[in-house]
């Protein structure tokens, strides 16, 4: 398995940079959101950990603590730039040279999210910065646009450009990393089966649901609905397009003291 931490920039009391109606903090969120349950839903051996899954405030020596703990293969920072500009961008860290592997990983990266982020390649950069120095492992980070530029925000407000993002992002690690699609996608129109531990009205608690859920090795994502007016926050530990692979996660977590059901979806 290949171990990716993804680190949405900023959070809880600090909003990062702010511009157009927009909060950084809230569109990195909602990118590595993305990015982490494309790797979840459709990678076989990728393991996935965020520095926050909610409006956490969490220190730049946390999440990068956290990421060398856990033992990442890569460390992907995802932030929103300021300051006047327009487009995209993305940082190694300044020691590195243009040949270690670090460079060509992000290579690879780039050339896949500007095939698909729709703003202006700035081009790759080197910086001191600190989730870049205090990784041990393979660390860029990923500035998607200016939030105080009109046209950039006004693509940071639509979901279609999210998903863009994140797929751009998602693209770059399976080439990067060699993942692996899951192999037999279900074909359209077919049922998959969806695990879920813990649907709450508090997005709060949802957060609390997945952490806990991944201090016993479960990954998870939270999905929005709305039902007859009410939001729930579901907490989804795992997709499965075979029934009794879905049982058997359902036992798994049963065993590690979650409550789990199935939900069938048809793709
Ligand atoms: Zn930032």
């Amino acid at each position: 398995m290949v171990k990716i931490y993804i680190d949405p920039g900023h959070g809880g009391t600090d909003p990062g940079a702010i511009g157009n109606g927009l909060k950084e903090k809230d569109v990195t969120l909602a990118i590595a959101t993305r990015v982490r349950n494309i790797l979840v839903n459709e990678y076989s051996n990728a393991t996935v950990r965020m520095s926050r899954t909610g409006d956490q405030t969490v220190s730049l020596s946390q999440r990068t603590n956290d990421a060398n703990a856990w033992g990442a293969a890569f460390y992907l920072s995802i932030h929103i730039n300021a300051g006047g500009g327009n487009g995209y961008e993305d940082y190694i860290h300044s020691n590195l040279s243009d040949s270690s592997t670090t460079a060509q990983l992000r290579n690879t990266i780039h050339s896949e999210i500007v095939k698909l982020i729709d703003m202006p390649n700035r081009g790759k950069k080197k910086a001191d910065f600190h989730v870049l120095r205090e990784t041990r492992m393979h660390a860029m980070l990923t500035e998607n646009g200016f939030i105080d530029y009109a046209s950039n925000a006004s693509l940071m407000k639509t979901s279609a450009w999210l998903d863009k993002a994140a797929r751009g992002h998602v693209n770059g690690l399976e080439k990067a990393l060699g993942l692996q699609k899951t192999s037999s996608p279900p074909p359209s129109g077919s049922t998959l089966y969806r695990v879920v531990a813990g649907s709450f009205t508090s997005r709060a608690n949802a957060d609390q649901r997945v952490a806990e859920l991944q201090a016993k090795g479960f990954d998870s994502f939270i999905d929005i609905y709305t039902q007859g007016g009410v939001t729930y926050y579901r907490v989804i530990a795992g997709s499965f397009a075979d029934k009794s692979n879905a049982d058997k996660q359902v036992a798994d977590l049963k065993a590690a003291g979650f409550d789990a059901f199935i939900i069938t979806v048809s793709s």
